[in-house]
């Protein structure tokens, strides 16, 4: 049987046997909801599954894992449903929907947080936050845990305290045989390795265990914004700037048209900015001082850098990135902002037609890269910044000029590429997927993938495949 047969797979029968089994819903193509369940954040994708299975906990996905396995169904997970490419949904086959497992426990006393997988990072927040407490998380607050972890999770407070699998310290996974296994430090150690920037190759994770920071409720952050006639004086006085800046200092440089929100002036809306936005992951006092330079550098056209709670940070960025709208996106990490650098960003940076297409150039470094490069498998802890090269557009029409524009943009940067972070690649290849990872360590995940899924169950992701 083909792994790849359509949904005829997934009859009245197999519907049956895995409702006998099943406490949450089970949805097929003709039921109310289906529409609903099957879209993805990124609206450029649109693809009909034969079956969404709504897992209410551990024994809801051992069964769907079950009968993929038994009639060799073609398996697409879904934590928050934000995979760039779409990876989280298929056509056809089982869609296994982890969004309803919504359980989260705070311990104030270890300062840790229990989380399932459909836990998004804003709930997340909300939850360590009432505690004092917070994690590196993504900076769009309606991404997935799950899937932003399994990638590695970069985020405001990256710099100070670490990636998001630098928190993790452990996970409950279901394997590809149905077993369910707890990865530690200490349990099934090789498959921790492998959880901590493998993706979901390895099994379905159910719960994530992380331990916690103090932070907040106030930090100073937030952008300050000039004209992009500005971005090379911009750029220069950013490269100097955060050279030697403390870890509790991350910065996010953004160039795009000014959206249309209240905190923006109506005349300033739709024309190009460069900003450079901060998060200072310690004291006000500290932070008002560090951010000081940046406040007063050159002509700004709008700052909005300033004491807030960290809640409403990590929140920023969420009206520019709504469910539905058409997503590309093209990732590299440089070493440096050298000259070269600088000149290609202004350049393509002044080319933004559409309002929603944008680039966010993370800075990387601190914590990230105090730690070993192969004490996880996430790979490019070295990196200088990140580039996210996002061509979007709100409805279908004008989508392909904004994926020529993030090409052209992301080609340009082609001689100062070193590695790319896997959770921002579309589907690029295998070639992609090992340069992800590094040829050394991308073996190592081969070995791993043949151990705990050497039929390739779980494909649908940046895949590592045993072959
Ligand atoms: P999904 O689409 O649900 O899943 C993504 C992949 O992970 C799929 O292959 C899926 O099968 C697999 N998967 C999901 N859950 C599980 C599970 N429990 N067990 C096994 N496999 C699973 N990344 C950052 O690091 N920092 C950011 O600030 C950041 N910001 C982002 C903002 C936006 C708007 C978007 C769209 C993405 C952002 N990302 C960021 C990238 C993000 O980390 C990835 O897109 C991530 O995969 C999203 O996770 P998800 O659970 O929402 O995705």
């Amino acid at each position: 049987m083909s792994a790849l047969a359509p949904g005829a797979l997934i009859d009245g029968t197999a519907v049956e046997e895995l409702q006998a089994m099943f406490r949450g819903e089970l949805i097929r193509p003709d039921d109310r909801g289906y529409d609903e369940h099957r879209k993805v954040w990124n609206g450029s994708i649109d693809r009909h599954p034969g079956l969404i299975a709504r897992c209410t906990g551990v024994a809801d996905v051992r069964a769907a894992v079950g009968l993929a396995k038994e009639r060799d169904l073609l398996v697409a997970v879904r934590g928050g449903g934000h995979s760039f490419p779409g990876l989280s949904v298929c056509d056809d086959g089982l869609l296994i929907d982890l969004g309803a497992m919504k359980g989260m426990r705070v311990d104030p006393e270890k300062r840790t947080v229990r989380a399932q997988a459909g836990v998004l990072l804003g709930e997340l927040d909300r939850e360590t936050q009432g505690f004092g407490l917070a994690m590196t998380s993504g900076i769009v607050t309606h991404t997935g845990m799950a899937g932003l972890t399994l990638g590695g999770g970069i985020g405001w407070i990256m710099r100070k305290y670490g990636l998001t699998i630098d928190h993790l310290l452990s996970v409950d996974v279901v394997t590809a045989d149905g077993e369910v296994l707890t990865a530690s430090e200490d349990q099934n150690a090789d498959l921790f390795w492998g959880v901590r920037g493998g993706g979901g190759n390895f099994g379905i994770v159910t719960e994530f265990e992380f331990r916690l920071n103090e932070l907040g409720p106030y930090v100073v952050a937030g952008p300050v914004f000039w004209a992009m006639e500005d971005a090379g004086e911009v750029l220069r006085f950013h490269r100097d700037w955060v050279a030697d800046c403390p870890d509790e200092l991350m910065t996010i440089v953004v160039q795009r048209r000014a959206p249309a929100l209240p905190t923006v002036p109506p005349e300033l809306v739709g024309k190009l900015i460069i900003g450079i936005t901060a998060c200072y992951a310690g004291p006000i006092e500290d932070g008002e001082r560090v951010v000081r330079p940046l406040k007063e550098f050159g002509s700004p056209v709008l700052d909005l850098c300033m004491p807030k709670p960290y809640l409403a940070h990590q929140q920023m960025f969420d009206p520019s990135f709504k469910h539905g709208w058409s997503y590309y996106v093209r990732s590299c990490d440089v070493a440096e902002l050298n000259d070269d650098v600088i000149d290609i960003m202004v350049e393509h940076g002044s080319r933004i037609t559409s309002p929603i297409t944008s680039i966010a150039l993370w800075q990387m470094g601190g914590a990230v890269a105090r730690v070993g490069d192969d004490a996880t498998a996430f790979n490019g802890r070295q990196a200088g910044f990140t580039f996210n090269i996002n061509g979007n557009s709100m409805t279908p029409e004008g989508f392909e000029a904004e994926r020529d524009w993030a090409r052209s943009y992301w080609s340009a940067l082609e001689p100062h590429h070193t590695s790319v972070y896997v959770n921002f690649l579309m589907e690029e290849g295998e070639e992609r997927v090992r340069r992800a990872y590094g040829a050394e360590k991308y073996d190592r995940l081969k070995a791993l993938k043949r151990t705990y899924d050497p039929t390739n169950l779980f494909r649908l992701n940046q895949n590592i495949s045993p072959d």
